[in-house]
């Protein structure tokens, strides 16, 4: 790879490091950190945007993003180096004219990343880290994991035979330990929370030198999860739309469609980022509430989402940065709307998603109630996981009914 082709910048002081040399945090602000605060020296990876811009002239780089060639926007030397698993190129469903949407003079878009090969968004970030490692010769991949990233990781592994490693609270949901294990990962499970679990990875990773997956860890995962503007960019026939409602826990999603704009806001492609509204729940609302504070501070969290249950916010600086340069919005939901978000998502569209995704939706209903939705905007959900993941959280809102002998039982 040619050397200048990227490098590290440290979100927190700014310092540049060249690529030669992975690194994941800054050295000098990780010196810094301290126990219960999000950490500082989360690296952005940047690239040589001028002379992306002389080597390819912009019909060029039209034409690319068109045939998702993405090469010269990521850390990796060859596209063939990603998965054979079909990981992103989701569907974006325009349901403007479903029933649920008349009379209302905006469109809705639904971009469906459920339909990853491990039912989740995690997989763009496992993607890109397989790949690197495949380039790397790196054959030991670590993560801790609330469930989802970890049962991306050990599918992903399981494809491109390598080797997982997956850090999860034992509270994680059913489904997605039973993922990791039939993906045949390494699943350490953990007496505490997931940032207990995060904790350990690390430790792991100092000590093993396992090359180490975390999200606002591993700068490689934000490159990966960008991908999915440059889909929706090119899916809305390489126009933006004006609001995007992204599900927010540690912030590393959000950072990421955040990124892949501002590449093309870089190469001169977009002229404005699109309003995106981090959503999150009020039982879990650690990245939100801290936004305008001076000091951070954490609240346990609650919230029956637990892809966003989150008590330290891993890349909340990153996202602090992002939100406040581009003019982004924050929405609160209670668990509650959440659950009814997700009924009527799944009765109104046929897409059932796990309750973090849900959480999105529940943000756009809030957003269109207070009439903050404009006229002949596009808006686009961002739906990051399946329902199937978690199937516990939805009992209480349905009822399997009483099985029958006869047809005259059947109460119509
Ligand atoms: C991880 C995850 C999120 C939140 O992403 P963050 O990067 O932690 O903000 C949302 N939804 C689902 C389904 C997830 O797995």
């Amino acid at each position: 790879m040619k050397k200048d082709k990227y490098f590290f910048e440290c979100t927190n002081c700014g310092k540049t490091y060249p690529a030669e040399n992975f690194i994941y945090l800054c050295p000098k602000c990780e010196k810094e950190n301290v126990p219960n605060q999000p950490p500082k020296g989360v690296l952005k990876i940047l690239y040589n945007y001028k002379k992306v811009k002389t080597r390819y002239k912009r019909d060029k780089l039209f034409d690319k993003l068109k045939a998702k060639e993405y090469r010269f926007l990521l850390p990796i030397k060859f596209e063939n180096s990603l998965s054979f698993l079909k990981i992103g190129k989701t569907p974006l469903y325009d349901v403007s004219n479903l029933p649920f949407m008349q009379n209302q003079n905006f469109s809705l878009f639904l971009k469906d990343d459920s339909q990853n090969p491990t039912f989740s968004f995690k997989d763009r970030a496992s993607d890109l880290v397989c790949a690197f490692a495949k380039e790397n010769g790196i054959k030991k991949i670590v993560t801790a994991s609330t469930g989802n990233a970890g049962s991306s990781l050990a599918g992903i592994c399981a494809a491109e035979n390598l080797e997982a490693i997956v850090f999860a609270p034992k509270s994680a949901p059913k489904a997605k330990l039973t993922q990791i294990l039939m993906y045949a990962a390494k699943l350490i499970t953990v007496d505490g929370n997931y940032d207990k679990a995060f904790d350990l990875s690390i430790e792991a990773t100092k000590k093993h030198g396992w090359f180490n997956r975390n999200t606002a860890y591993n700068p490689l995962t934000i490159e990966g999860k960008k991908i999915v503007s440059f889909e929706i960019f090119q899916q809305l026939n390489q126009q933006i739309p004006e609001n995007i409602f992204v599900p927010v826990g540690d912030g590393c999603i959000i950072s990421g469609v955040y990124k892949g704009f501002e590449d093309l806001l870089k190469l001169g492609i977009i002229q404005k980022i699109p309003t995106i509204i981090a959503v999150q729940s009020a039982k879990s609302d650690n990245l939100i509430r801290n936004l305008k504070n001076n000091k951070f501070t954490s609240n346990k969290s609650e919230t029956i989402a637990d892809s966003i249950a989150v008590d330290i916010p891993r890349n909340f600086w990153m996202t602090k940065q992002f939100i406040e340069k581009y003019d982004g919005k924050t929405v609160l939901v209670t668990d509650d709307e959440i659950l009814k978000a997700s009924k009527q998502l799944s009765e109104n569209s046929g897409l059932f998603t796990e309750p973090a995704a849900a959480t999105a939706f529940a943000g756009f209903q809030k957003f269109q109630q207070s009439r903050h939705v404009a006229e002949n905007s596009k808006n686009i959900v961002l739906l990051t996981g399946s329902g199937l993941k978690d199937l516990a959280s939805v009992q209480n809102i349905i009822e399997v009914p009483q099985p029958i002998k006869k047809l005259e039982e059947i109460k119509l």
